[in-house]
């Protein structure tokens, strides 16, 4: 059985876009068994993870598990979500971990994963990583017939086929829709009935709750300007948005290096577009000067930028359909 693998080598065999959409599409559909929800959410840990590989499109265990325990935590605790019976084997292993988390440590149903304390956090992560080394890594990798990732429990890395890798970046949000579309299907499966919003609940399980912190600490190390029309937003907290300059309908995820502060009237019309190119250069700019502040609250959160990550998803969100661009 595949999911019992501690080891995948890729097969590096030269995919067209058309070969792997083939073997995409038989991922989604019936015909690959899947029991619970894991390989959705091990599909959407690797979306939102496309921008944090390394030179050799490599992503740690750890860095797929932040993800997956975020998913199954919001989904399962805050959402409430995937429900099994007791005992039952058709249960994920991840759905246990955060029920078993949230008991020990009596946490608030209505607390997203970012809210969570660190050290519990890291807890929660580390089980979920040995859940995915027994039932998912191999699974998927079966599935996907070993031409997507290869993977190794003993070095607890992860790699993508380079073929795979940029036709995901091509088809990223159609990808995610595709994913987030047959995840709700199973999980109304799963609950054996329909679930209010379920399609909602599923788009928003990757979502930060609060980006109060960012915001903080955006209005201490820089003028309080909106970034787009520098309008003064000194006066009136209630004036302050922080915004998404690659819009967070494409990424995904909350990282400093894409958000701006922005007026309401910027935020309001911008919305979901992009920002035409001068703006490229400004955020590139002013990420810059963040990496030369040299300071304990915003090095951490700078770790893995390079000016060629912003660069690459502005180009890929045009590729992918943003390519209405904005101007104040
Ligand atoms: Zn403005």
């Amino acid at each position: 059985m595949s999911h019992k693998l501690k080891e995948g080598k890729l097969r590096n065999a030269y995919l067209t876009d058309e070969e792997i959409w083939r073997i995409f599409s038989s991922f989604l559909s019936s015909k690959s068994v899947k029991s619970s929800t894991y390989k959705y959410v091990l599909m959407k840990s690797m979306i939102e993870n496309l921008y944090e590989v390394n030179e050799n499109l490599e992503l740690s265990y750890d860095q797929l598990a932040y993800t997956f325990a975020k998913v199954y935590w919001n989904m399962v605790v805050v959402h409430g979500i995937e429900k099994h019976n007791p005992g039952s084997r058709n249960a994920a292993a991840a759905t246990w971990v955060v029920i078993e988390e949230r008991e020990t440590y009596s946490i608030p149903n209505d607390y997203s994963f970012d809210k969570i304390a660190s050290s519990v956090q890291l807890r929660m992560i580390k089980k979920i990583k040995q859940a995915m080394k027994v039932n998912v890594f191999g699974a998927l990798f079966g599935d996907t017939r070993g031409s997507f990732y290869e993977f190794s429990h003993r070095t607890e890395y992860f790699r993508f086929d380079p073929n795979v890798y940029s036709f995901m970046l091509n088809y990223q949000l159609l990808l995610t829709q595709l994913t987030n579309f047959h995840m709700a299907k199973k999980i109304e499966e799963l609950n054996g009935r329909s679930v209010d919003h379920v399609i909602m609940k599923v788009e928003d399980i990757t979502k930060r709750g609060n980006l109060k912190p960012f915001e903080r600490v955006l209005l201490h190390y820089f003028e309080q300007r909106c970034f787009y029309c520098e309008k003064d937003l000194s006066r009136g907290k209630r004036q302050i948005h922080v915004d998404h300059f690659v819009p967070w309908s494409f990424v995904q995820s909350d990282q400093i290096w894409n958000l701006v502060l922005a007026c309401s009237k910027c935020n309001t019309s911008k919305r979901d577009k992009l920002a035409n190119g001068l703006f490229l250069d400004k955020i590139k700019e002013r990420n810059d000067e963040l990496i030369t502040l040299k300071e304990a609250d915003i090095t951490p959160l700078l770790e893995s930028y390079q000016e060629e990550k912003i660069q690459k998803m502005y180009v890929y969100s045009q590729k992918n359909g943003y390519d209405q661009l904005w101007a104040p």
